[in-house]
């Protein structure tokens, strides 16, 4: 055989067994009786999430800011079959929420097998525009939160060996423009979650740290945030939220969806060209 032949083969093969390697092992019966705490759950992609859980067979608590969306999905996720449901109205904006609702989701459920931080506050996808109050708030909700969310919980979740989901973005790995400080706040989730899991590592302590990259997803606010201002096509949310879900039942340390997104991202590691990034977004829109 000739070498060319040779390497193909040799590539082939390697293929074959990265894939055998890398196959979904999800078993959602595994999330059957999982005791879950989903933040951000009235809307969106966590609200998706809710869904999927309470198919699976999940214990949960949910919350966000809105009651009344919270109770109807709430009683969704009970005819799909979830075993017990909880809602806790909470605004992270307030640096006193994170605990009261680790508190209470620890009450309502015993315990906890999963911390699923997903929520953020309202930002605008427009130029930077000198709004500092405004940054600084949005770090309240899409950082400072999610790290007392995490603290609050990791007694609980070390004792059950339990696994910290952290909901990020492309954006969040990637510096892209209309999204100056909401992507201040995904890099900082993971600057500190991906330290984090090395130290729980270095500690032994088995509680896993997945951090979940999306792209553009279908949701009803990001459509009409970015609805004539960027050239991308949206995945749905359903899929995004089931793509999270099963990461954090594998421990995966890193999950992007879609799943070409991790080569996106490495191509922007190898060759960070602005140009090709910018190729993507409608300038005169903002
Ligand atoms: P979404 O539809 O806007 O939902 C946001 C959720 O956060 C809602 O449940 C909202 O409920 C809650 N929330 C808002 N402000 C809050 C506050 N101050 N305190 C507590 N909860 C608050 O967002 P999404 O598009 O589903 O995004 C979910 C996650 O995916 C986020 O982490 C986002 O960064 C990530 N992501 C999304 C996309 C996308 O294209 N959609 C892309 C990349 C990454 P209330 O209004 O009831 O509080």
């Amino acid at each position: 055989m000739r070498p060319v032949g040779k390497l193909l083969c040799a590539a082939g093969s390697l293929a074959v067994l990265l894939s055998f390697c890398c196959r979904d092992t999800f078993q959602p019966e595994l999330l059957s009786g999982a005791r879950v705490l989903l933040t951000g759950a009235s809307a969106g992609i966590g609200e998706q999430m809710a869904y999927h859980y309470a198919a699976f067979g999940a214990e949960m608590v949910l919350t966000a800011r809105r009651e009344t969306a919270l109770r109807e999905v709430m009683e969704k996720c009970l005819s799909l079959g979830a075993k017990k449901v909880f809602y806790l109205p909470a605004d992270m904006a307030s640096p006193s929420e994170p605990d009261r609702v680790v508190q209470f989701a620890v009450q309502k459920l015993g315990g906890l097998d999963y911390l699923v931080l997903n929520h953020i506050g309202t930002s605008p996808f427009q130029m930077w525009g000198g709004d500092v109050e405004h940054s600084r708030w949005l770090m309240q909700v899409n950082f400072f939160s999610y790290v007392a969310l995490a603290s609050a919980a990791l007694p609980t979740l070390e004792e059950n060996h339990g696994s910290l989901l952290v909901v990020s973005s492309l954006s969040g790995k990637i510096p892209t423009p209309f999204t100056a400080s909401y992507s201040a706040t995904k890099f900082a989730l993971d600057g500190f979650f991906g330290s984090l899991r090395h130290e729980l590592m270095m500690q032994g302590r088995n509680v896993s740290v997945t951090l979940c990259v999306l792209g553009l997803i279908d949701t009803a606010t990001a459509l009409e945030k970015t609805r004539g201002k960027v050239f991308l096509s949206a995945s749905p949310a359903s899929a995004a939220a089931l793509s999270i879900i099963r990461a954090g039942v594998s421990r995966r340390p890193e999950q992007f969806f879609p799943w070409w997104l991790r080569h996106v991202h490495g191509l922007w590691v190898l060759l960070p060209n602005p140009r090709v990034l910018q190729s993507f977004y409608n300038y005169s829109s903002a």
